[in-house]
């Protein structure tokens, strides 16, 4: 079975990565293996807008893992991530590509002024780290309200999702 190198980028909150790694390989045809990648993402802060800009840093991953034939690498971050046509993103992919990355900056209750509250983080990067790595199997956006592909804006939106696919996008990553 191909491979998720599932690499963070900074010391990440415990219980975090066996459970991003178990949602992944229960809903995933892949096995995912803990890398860690020497990837700094200060190279892609931008000093402008105060957040680092996702896409040259899906690059990096990319290019530091050198992954194998079907091989995908999922960089998890606590920076806040951008691409220039919007204020945030939660994370990006590269569509039928090796490369994903999400941040967990805005799946934080503590960035909207709420207690923290480890589990819910925790559950919330399970949908975001599907919703990221179903984008390399070349899924796009889906309308069903309670996929894992379906596009969040929000966090609350996150919430709405569940930490699987529905039946039309299971089906497409065979
Ligand atoms: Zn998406
Ligand atoms: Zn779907």
């Amino acid at each position: 079975m191909p491979r998720l190198l599932l690499s963070p980028l900074s010391a990440l909150d415990r219980g975090l990565i066996p459970a991003v790694a178990e949602g992944i390989e229960a809903v995933l045809p892949l096995t995912v293996e803990l890398a860690t990648l020497p990837v700094d993402p200060e190279e892609v802060w931008d000093e402008e807008r105060g957040q680092y800009h996702s896409t040259p840093l899906l690059d990096l991953l990319v290019k530091t893992a050198g992954p194998g034939e079907g091989d995908r690498i999922l960089g998890v971050t606590e920076g806040d991530l951008f691409i220039p046509i919007l204020t945030f993103v939660f994370g990006e992919a590269q569509v039928g590509g090796p490369g994903a990355v999400f941040s967990l900056a805005r799946l934080r209750p503590t960035f909207y002024g709420l207690p923290p509250d480890p589990s819910l983080l925790i559950e919330r990067a399970v949908k975001e780290a599907l919703h990221e790595v179903g984008h390399t199997f070349g899924l796009v956006h889906c309308r069903n309200p309670d996929c894992a592909m379906r596009a969040s804006t929000n966090a609350g939106e996150v919430d709405l999702k569940r930490a699987t696919l529905c039946s039309e996008c299971a089906r497409l990553v065979g």
